[in-house]
Order: C-alpha cells, then sequence, then structure tokens
C-alpha cells in the first residue's frame, strides 16, 4: 500500500470537479438568495398573523393577538432551523455546517421563548375571559381548543431538546443520548402543526392555511431527501466498506475504506464526511470524520480515540459495512487565494489538512504546513508530510512541544513565516489553537475572508 506523493487521487479528482474561485462565490450568492427568500417567507407568515389579530379590542384580544404572533413567529424560526440543518446544498456550499449549525445554535433558544410565550399568555387570555384563576386557564384551553393536548406534548419535547443542548447540560449527556433527544424534535413539530391547522386562527382555512402547508412540506421534504433519501442512495451506490486500520500512533489510527466507484464521488480535499460504521457500538450513530486520503479506489480517514464510538473505531474489522452521509465542509481548494497558502494543524486536524496539502499542491503555490502535536509520537501522517516536502511541494514546520512554548502568536508565526498579507490560511485543530491561529492571522493582515478554520466538534 502507497499513500505518498505519486498517489495523489484528491489531486486529479480536483482538475475534474474542484469549482473554481467564482463557482464558489456563485454558490453564496445563490446560499444568500435561498436564505433572504426563507426569511421573507417567514416576514409574510408574521404578516398574515398580524392581518388576523387586528383590529384589537379589549385586553383578551391583546393577549390572544400577542400570543398568536408569537406562536407564527416561533415557529417559523423553528422551520428556519431545521432548514439550517437540513443539508441542503446550497446551504451547506455557500456558508458550511459548523456555520449553519452555529446559527442553528444561537437562534434555537428564541423559538423555544416565543413558542412558551404564546402559550403562557394563550392561558392567561382564556383565564381573563372566563374571568377565572390563571390555572383553570389551562383546562379553558384544553377544552376550547382541538389538538391541544398533543401540541403541548410536542411542545415538551422541544423545551427538552433546548435544555439538554444548553451547553452545560449537554456536556453532561452522552452524545447519543442528545442526538436522539433531537430526533425526537421532528415527532414534536409534526405534534404541533396539527394544531397550528386546526385550531390556530391564522392558518385554520383558505391560502393561508395552503401557504402554511406548503412551507412545512417544503422544509421537511428537504430534511427527508438530505438527510435520508440521498445518502441512503449514495450509501448503496458506494458500498463502502472497511479494508485496513492502519495503526499511526499510540491512539490515532487510520481506517481504510474501499467501494464502488469511488472516482465519481463529488469530493473535495478537506472535506468530511458522517460514517455510520455497521458494527457493534458504531451502528446508531454517524460520526464525522474528515476524509485524509485516497489511494485509487479506497479512501482514508484518521481517528484519534477521544470516546466510546472513535475508541471502537481502533479495532473496527475488515468487511465492516459503512454507510454516510456527505461529503460536507467548505474548508477546500476553491477557498484559496492570494500568492501563498499556510496550512495549520493540531493534533489529528491533520487529516483535512493532508488532503488540502493534496488539493493544493498542484497549483505551484508556495504552501507552509505547520504541525502542532504536545509529543512528537502525536504527530501522525508526518512521513507523508515530509515526501511532499522532499518534492518542494511544502515547506514544513513541525512543532512539537507545549504550548507555552509553540505559541501561535503574531510574532511566532512571522519570525517562521514571514509576511503573511497575501496568504490564505486554512487552520484544523482545538479551538484553542484555531482562535490563536485566526487572530495572528488577522493581526499580521490577513483579511477575513482568506482565514478559513474547521473545528472537530459541532
Ligand atoms: C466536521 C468534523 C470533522 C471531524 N473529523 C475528525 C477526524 O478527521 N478525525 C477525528 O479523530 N475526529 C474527527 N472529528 C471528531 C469526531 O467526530 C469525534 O471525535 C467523534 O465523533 C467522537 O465520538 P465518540 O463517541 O468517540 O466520543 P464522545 O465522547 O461521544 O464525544 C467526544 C466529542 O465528539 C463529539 N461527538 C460525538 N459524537 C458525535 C457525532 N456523532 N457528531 C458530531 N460530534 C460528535 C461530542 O460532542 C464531543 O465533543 C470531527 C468532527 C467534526 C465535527
Amino acid at each position: 500500500m502507497t499513500t505518498g506523493v505519486e498517489d495523489d487521487v484528491l489531486t486529479s479528482m480536483t482538475t475534474t470537479s474542484d469549482p473554481s474561485m467564482r463557482t464558489w462565490r456563485r454558490q453564496r450568492r445563490t446560499g444568500m438568495i435561498a436564505v433572504t427568500v426563507a426569511v421573507l417567507l417567514g416576514l409574510i407568515a408574521l404578516a398574515l398573523a398580524l392581518a388576523e389579530a387586528l383590529p384589537i379590542d379589549g385586553t383578551v384580544e391583546l393577549l390572544a393577538g400577542i400570543s398568536s404572533v408569537a406562536a407564527v413567529t416561533g415557529t417559523s424560526l423553528v422551520l428556519f432551523l431545521l432548514l439550517l440543518i437540513s443539508r441542503w446544498p446550497v446551504l451547506e456550499r455557500a456558508f458550511g455546517q459548523d456555520q449553519l449549525v452555529g446559527w442553528h445554535k444561537r437562534l434555537a433558544p428564541w423559538a423555544v421563548y416565543l413558542i412558551a410565550a404564546h402559550v403562557l399568555l394563550i392561558i392567561t387570555a382564556s383565564a381573563v375571559e372566563a374571568n377565572r384563576a390563571w390555572i383553570a386557564g389551562i383546562a379553558v384551553v384544553i377544552r376550547t381548543n382541538p389538538g391541544i393536548v398533543p401540541a403541548l406534548g410536542g411542545l415538551i419535547i422541544m423545551v427538552t431538546a433546548g435544555i439538554t443542548s444548553w451547553r452545560r447540560a449537554r456536556r453532561r449527556l452522552r452524545h447519543e443520548t442528545w442526538w436522539t433527544l433531537h430526533l425526537l424534535t421532528y415527532a414534536g413539530i409534526v405534534l404541533a402543526f396539527f394544531h397550528q391547522v386546526v385550531a390556530g386562527d391564522t392558518f385554520d382555512d383558505g391560502a393561508a392555511r395552503a401557504f402554511w402547508v406548503a412551507l412545512y412540506v417544503l422544509v421537511l421534504g428537504l430534511v427527508l431527501w438530505n438527510r435520508v433519501l440521498v445518502p441512503v442512495a449514495r450509501s448503496r451506490r458506494h458500498r463502502l466498506s472497511v479494508t485496513e486500520v492502519v495503526r499511526e500512533s499510540g491512539d490515532v489510527v487510520s481506517v481504510w475504506m474501499t467501494g464502488r466507484d469511488l472516482d465519481r464521488m463529488r469530493l473535495l480535499p478537506g472535506q468530511f464526511m458522517n460514517f455510520r460504521f455497521r458494527h457493534r457500538g458504531l451502528s446508531y450513530e454517524a460520526h464525522p470524520f474528515s476524509v485524509s486520503g485516497r489511494d485509487g479506489d479506497r479512501l482514508r480517514i484518521t481517528v484519534k480515540a477521544l470516546g466510546d464510538a472513535s475508541t471502537t473505531l481502533m479495532d473496527v474489522p475488515a468487511g465492516t459495512r459503512v454507510t454516510f452521509e456527505g461529503p460536507y465542509g467548505v474548508m477546500t481548494p476553491p477557498r484559496a487565494e492570494g500568492s501563498r497558502y499556510v496550512l495549520v494543524a493540531g493534533g489529528v486536524g491533520i487529516g483535512p489538512i493532508v488532503s488540502l496539502v493534496r488539493g493544493l499542491g498542484a497549483r505551484g503555490v508556495p504552501i507552509d504546513v505547520i504541525y502542532r502535536a504536545s509529543v512528537p509520537e502525536d504527530l501522525v501522517l508526518a512521513d507523508e508530510l515530509r515526501e511532499y516536502e522532499a518534492a518542494g511541494t511544502i515547506r514544513l514546520h513541525l512543532l512539537p512541544g507545549p504550548r507555552a512554548v509553540q505559541r501561535m502568536d503574531a510574532g511566532h508565526l512571522t519570525a517562521l513565516l514571514g509576511d503573511l498579507s497575501d496568504a490564505t490560511v486554512f487552520t484544523c485543530g482545538p479551538a484553542a489553537l484555531n482562535e490563536a491561529v485566526e487572530e495572528s492571522a488577522r493581526v499580521l493582515g490577513v483579511p477575513g475572508s482568506r482565514i478559513h478554520s474547521e473545528l472537530f466538534d459541532l
């Protein structure tokens, strides 16, 4: 088996499927248009809710009107949150999954607050109208609103998913548990939907109802298509299976897989895929791993044992079937501009960086690779990089040692690399390394649009 410079499959793929910078900009524009249209559709829904609520006459109508607007805004936001994580290529290519997931995380609490406000306000309005205590308002709401009980069930699911996504709570949960709770929110969303088209004031008939149903069908259709049907079809087509596990260090292995028609897979250097290994302890959930290499019709990921799944992967047997979602990720050659490239890897972040070396190496632009690890033994795949160095493709800076010594501040980077103002910088490693490199690059005059990072944590 060879993994070196001569097996430059990713480079050859780049010549056939690597979109140009212009394509990348077009994809970005298309993504912006899609987000703008989504926001406009949300505003139409809001306008319909306002039209239904106005004019307002008295306290009860005021409370019910605000409740209704909160419900429509919150639910529109829920649909937007689903769109962000639908893996729709139009958005994935334009913004990258980490950015989309980041927006999803930041906006999600607002959806829950708005829907919770809707529930509290409608109970208050019902209690005031019936001249009863607030708590009795709950019974009034349940009695007078068909479909409300399943909708409340949906709300409880969403609130639970929200609370368990709160950073501190999430850290205490197994990822599988958090993921399962998140999957259940789809059921919660469907449960709430029936209440909206049966009992809600805004979308209970006519064109408004058709509009609302169409929004749901569109968004849930995109989720189903991109997260279920396309991955199933691609997995069946390429039929990946493990061929070999190669130990790279005490806690890092490379898993090689083979499959059918891999040369036809639209995979760019630097991208990752969500792999689900059909092996005990691994088949429940897919895990994201960057593709670190190609060798003919084989594909490699390089994995560090961090938790249950990645540790089990250390010994996954040859022949294990693998299904996948993706490829995803925008830390790819089309984003490389300028007269030189600087690639920074920390630990197992070397996977996508090695792929990028392959993808960018053919361009004849100077490439510096900085590779950080705590101890020299953790510099996995370094031999591959040395081959590129020997071939004159890259300048290699292996920097093992503690953070305090191998600092990534502007002074150290200048001493190592000289003028960076016309460079594109790619960095993949722990958050602290990525942040230090991004900050230093900015200080050294690299515009934000040419600093790209990937964190192995979504
Ligand atoms: C875009 C991306 C690319 C990655 N590429 C690589 C790579 O090339 N090599 C490598 O060793 N690691 C990579 N990772 C990290 C790898 O996915 C996790 O280490 C692995 O999923 C941990 O699972 P676990 O059960 O062993 O550990 P756990 O103890 O369950 O989790 C450890 C960490 O991984 C996160 N994690 C766990 N399961 C998932 C999941 N299904 N999806 C997303 N995050 C999860 C957890 O939130 C936690 O932060 C990548 C992660 C991302 C987001």
